[in-house]
């Protein structure tokens, strides 16, 4: 069999490289087409030499240009592209068949949207580009054949748990082939017992040491927040088709069930295993068929208990946020999305406190938008709007 062409968006992140641990593993299934990388450009130089790509993608023609000289030097036959164009040529090109969208935040929007219009798997990741442009994103991937898989550990449980005939086509009434409920669990992050008083002075170290994940620190503080469920509880809508009151969140504090899927008979079939994103990574990559992924199965000898508990908003208001956008529309998911983008890169700045994030998310989802969302320009507009008006409740904190 030819070896899969596989490129990576966001190589130099958290699942970036948690993917390539995986190809590394299968060097006759997978080849790498294509890396990316934003601001750590020395760590894309490694991958590079070990990898061999026939692209790397970094930010700037400048990055680009003394980045070629340094891989041409050593021997290497790597092109180095630059920017959103390189991003998009490397995501759609004609060799590529399977596309890692790991870039964190919305900046990974118009690569992905490009690998779904070219009809590529995509592995799907960056659950923010799927919150921002929702059905429009949904619409391409149906629209070009191309093939959505969840990476997102929770949505790629929920997948390994559903019909076998919906699994294959991936689209369909799925509430009609006898599902009942999507059973989202979460672990509730680092301050589930914090005392809700001493939340204010949380700092970003404290807030990105999660107690089961490693993960990059913007996703580690929406865990902290649970933004990061309500991202999710809008992802499982749009990935699903499902409407708000078919999924219900449960806090898991041992994140050792990644979600459950409920049936009208009274079945509910969970995925376990251990918090280790090599899982759901090497079961995208390689389905329908299964391979190694280097993550050891659970030990159940060494799990003492499992619970479960209903979130508390008063501790989480930006999940209560996130799951009333869901409620309301595409247009507040997006403008919600937005605003927590700049919020949590204010906070990790240290400037802004850990409760200002959910207090300017509340600001703006506030004041609101008037931009309905027809096509991808809509989405980008309301974008920019909700940042504009994140940075401006950031500023009078
Ligand atoms: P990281 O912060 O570790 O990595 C983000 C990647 O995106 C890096 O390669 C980074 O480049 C790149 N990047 C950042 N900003 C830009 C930009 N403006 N343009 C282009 N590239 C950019 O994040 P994670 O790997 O943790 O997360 C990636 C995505 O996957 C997120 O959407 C997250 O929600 C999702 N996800 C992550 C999980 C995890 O366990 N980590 C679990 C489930 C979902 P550089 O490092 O060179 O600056
Ligand atoms: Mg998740």
């Amino acid at each position: 069999m030819p070896l899969q062409q596989v490129t990576i968006l966001g190589a130099t992140g958290s699942i970036g490289v948690s993917t390539l641990d995986v190809i590394q593993r299968h060097p006759d299934r997978f080849s790498v087409f294509a890396l990316s990388s934003h601001s750590r450009v020395e760590k894309l130089y490694h991958q590079i030499l070990t990898f061999e790509p026939k692209y790397a993608v970094v930010a700037t023609p400048q990055q680009a240009q003394k980045l070629q000289a340094q891989v041409a030097s050593q021997g290497c036959q790597t092109q180095i592209l630059a920017g959103p164009e390189g991003l998009v040529a490397v995501a759609s090109a004609s060799e590529v068949d399977q596309v890692m969208a790991a870039i964190v935040g919305a900046a990974g929007l118009l690569p992905t949207l490009a690998a779904a219009q070219a009809g590529k798997r995509v592995l799907l990741a960056n659950k923010e580009s799927l919150v921002s442009a929702g059905k429009l994103f949904m619409d391409a991937v149906r629209d070009n054949g191309a093939e959505l898989l969840p990476i997102d550990s929770e949505h790629n449980a929920i997948f390994q748990c559903l019909p076998a005939q919906w699994q294959a086509k991936q689209r369909g009434p799925l509430f009609s082939k006898g599902v009942s409920k999507i059973l989202l669990t979460g672990s509730g992050g680092p301050f589930r017992e914090t005392p809700i008083a001493e939340l204010a002075n949380k700092t970003p170290a404290q807030a990105v040491a999660h107690p089961n994940w490693s993960m990059g620190q913007k996703i580690s503080v929406d865990s902290a927040t649970m933004m990061n469920k309500g991202l999710e509880f809008i992802e499982a809508c749009r990935l699903f088709d499902a409407k708000p009151e078919q999924i219900e969140v449960v806090i898991h504090p041992q994140s050792v069930i990644h979600s459950m899927v409920q049936y009208s008979d009274g079945s509910v079939l969970a995925q376990l295993g251990q918090p280790d994103m090599r899982t759901p990574i090497a079961h995208a990559m390689m389905f329908p068929e299964r391979g190694q992924s280097g993550v050891e199965p659970l030990n159940f000898a060494d799990i003492a208990k499992l619970e479960f508990l209903p979130p508390d908003f008063n501790r989480y208001p930006c999940l209560r946020l996130a799951i009333e956008a869901c409620q309301q529309d595409q247009e507040s998911c997006t403008l919600l999305n937005a605003a927590n983008e700049v919020s949590v890169a204010r906070f990790l700045a240290g400037q802004i406190g850990f409760t200002d994030i959910a207090a300017v998310n509340g600001e703006v989802m506030a004041t609101g938008t008037d931009i309905r969302i027809t096509v991808l320009d809509d989405v980008l507009a309301i974008d920019q709007h909700g940042r504009a008006l994140a940075e401006q409740f950031c500023a009078q904190r």
